[in-house]
């Protein structure tokens, strides 16, 4: 077995490997996997494009496009979203952490002061106005927004480049 920088860390994620689908691809031939499952009590519902390239002895090998880069990998690590290698590596601290991870100054900060810690919602914190506990709360929600909206967008990118 090939070993390289990343073998220990990687082998922490849950990973997908492209030949576990190699039968149902073959009869099937999609072009995307629908992905759904969930990952620390949230869940996750997107499709993963596949690409394909012509084998050397005939046919086709397929290929996950990485739904955060678009590279052409074998093999997606589960980090919320099932990303490649490239994108563990350089992604592990920001964006696809889970909110409770993500080093987000402020949404950290918003999280502490609502009590939140390894779950989305608490009840509002003994003591705390109900006007601060919603203003916290929204503006807890327009962060989480605009990072779905970052996935998305992603998204988009990966299938227009998949058709074109
Ligand atoms: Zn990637």
């Amino acid at each position: 077995m090939p070993t390289t920088a990343n073998t220990h860390s990687l082998s922490d994620y849950k990973q997908i490997s492209i030949n576990s689908f190699n039968d149902y691809i073959r009869t099937s031939q999609p072009n995307h996997l629908a992905f759904s499952y969930s990952h620390r009590n949230k869940s996750y519902n997107y499709n993963v494009e596949l690409l394909k390239t012509k084998c050397n002895y005939g046919g086709y090998r397929y290929w996950f496009a990485c739904p955060k880069c678009s590279r052409r990998v074998g093999v997606l690590y589960c980090a919320g979203l099932y990303v490649c290698r490239h994108c563990i590596g350089a992604n592990y601290q920001t964006q696809l952490m889970q909110p409770w991870q993500r080093p987000d100054i402020r949404i950290q900060a918003i999280r502490k002061r609502l009590g939140w810690r390894y779950s989305m919602y608490q009840p509002k914190p003994k003591g705390m106005h109900r006007a601060t506990h919603k203003r916290l709360f929204m503006e807890y929600i327009e962060i989480e927004d605009s990072y779905i909206s970052r996935i998305e967008m992603i998204d988009k990118l990966v299938k227009a480049k998949s058709n074109s």
